[in-house]
């Protein structure tokens, strides 16, 4: 019998829906998966079931429908200053997972190299080994999560095209500063790389952070894909709205993938995600003040339990030492605490490739209701 590609060989499940589905036969609390337990705004679904009623009931465009790029590129403006072309340079995806996806495949070649700096989301190297390239990692270095710019030269060869960037950063919440996205930047334009820089979580910033997109530094907007996401911006990571703001030509190849991947995203999605991305200047400050109040309770509540870390600044998760804790590693400990202790978290070492520092962590995500968040500590509280 014939059976699957040998590449799939490589391939194992993801973390995420391993830990969902453990959580979900030891009646865990899930702090694992990073989805909210709640429901994004009630404003944008009122919006989009009158997007459904409206029509929106076939294809749309296969970039992406006009009304959607044309409010990504306004909110680009707005915000940071950066132009891109609705017509030529926003290509709409099925979330940041197709993003990802699409953007890697067009880009690589096999036997390419891409420099991953680790802890990575778990879909780039998945989708670096589908284009037959290599993924080489490069480590952000605890307890700072910064990269050193001697590994970096390392780790670069001729055959290396791209780097990724997540700003901020699943899973450490560091949100990256001026000085070390510069670093990066001479890095890539002193050995002509490109930059993907994964920017999903872009309005998730605590305690006066500031977003800095790679695309904005200098020489940076010609080879940076900016890859963001409304899932994470509106709370409804089910809705799966993505997109890719890339120069025209390498627009031009993400699409070419993109049309035969997905062909074209849900169009009332898009409807409703367009005005979603008008009202962002109202809605961000209270969306980011309901996540401060639950990371400042669950740090809290962490702290109380006598674990010590620095609050991250950005997106919704905590990177959580455990040394203190135990001498289990992290996947054991995690195990541990998921049968005995039923609190589900993520051991970080499967976003490692090469350091071993992930295995004195676990990544709790906090996008969780009051009661969850509650029930989490005062199960760990028997610890
Ligand atoms: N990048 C990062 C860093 C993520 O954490 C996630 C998922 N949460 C994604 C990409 C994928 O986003 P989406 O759900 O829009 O596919
Ligand atoms: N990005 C989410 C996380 O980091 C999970 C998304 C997924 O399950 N693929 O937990």
């Amino acid at each position: 019998m014939k059976t699957a590609a040998h590449k799939m060989s490589q391939f194992k499940d993801s973390i995420f829906g391993v830990i969902s589905q453990l959580a979900r036969e030891n009646q865990a609390v899930n702090l694992g998966q990073g989805f909210p337990d709640f429901d994004g705004a009630q404003w944008l679904k009122d919006i989009v079931n009158q997007k459904v009623q409206e029509g929106h009931g076939q294809y749309a465009p296969f970039m992406g429908s006009l009304h959607l790029r044309e409010e990504i590129s306004s909110y680009y403006k707005r915000f940071y200053k950066l132009v891109y072309d609705p017509q030529q340079e926003i290509t709409v995806t099925v979330g940041a997972t197709e993003a990802l996806y699409s953007t890697l495949t067009a880009l690589l070649d096999r036997d390419d190299e891409v420099i991953v700096l680790e802890p990575f989301y778990d879909s780039y190297v998945a989708s670096i080994q589908l284009s037959g390239a290599k993924a080489v990692p490069v480590t952000m270095h605890a307890p700072d999560f910064t990269v050193d710019v001697g590994e970096l030269e390392k780790a670069v060869t001729s055959k290396t095209k791209i780097l990724i960037i997540n700003n901020p950063h699943n899973p450490t919440g560091k949100v990256w500063v001026r000085e070390e996205l510069q670093q990066i930047a001479h890095f890539a334009q002193k050995h002509d790389l490109l930059v993907i820089s994964d920017e999903v979580y872009e309005f998730l910033l605590f305690d006066g952070a500031t977003h800095i997109p790679m695309a904005t530094l200098d020489g940076m907007k010609e080879r940076t894909l900016t890859i963001s996401s409304a899932g994470k911006t509106f709370g409804l990571t089910g809705w799966k709205i993505g997109w890719v703001c890339a120069p025209e030509h390498l627009s031009r190849a993400v699409r070419l993938v993109h049309q035969y991947v997905s062909f074209s995203v849900s169009t009332p999605m898009q409807e409703a995600v367009a005005e979603g991305l008008k009202r962002l200047e109202g809605y961000v400050p209270g969306f980011q003040a309901q996540y401060k109040e639950k990371r400042d309770y669950f740090y809290e509540g962490m702290k109380k339990l006598g674990f010590t870390f620095a609050i991250p600044k950005g997106t919704y998760f905590m990177m959580v030492p455990i040394a203190n804790k135990t001498t289990k590693r992290d996947v054991d400990y995690a195990m541990e605490l998921i049968k005995n202790k039923k609190v589900a978290t993520v051991p970080p070492s499967s976003f490692y490739l090469k350091s071993k520092e992930g295995e004195g962590y676990l990544r709790f995500c906090f996008a969780k209701k009051q009661e969850t968040l509650e029930s989490a500590l005062s199960n760990l509280e028997r610890l």
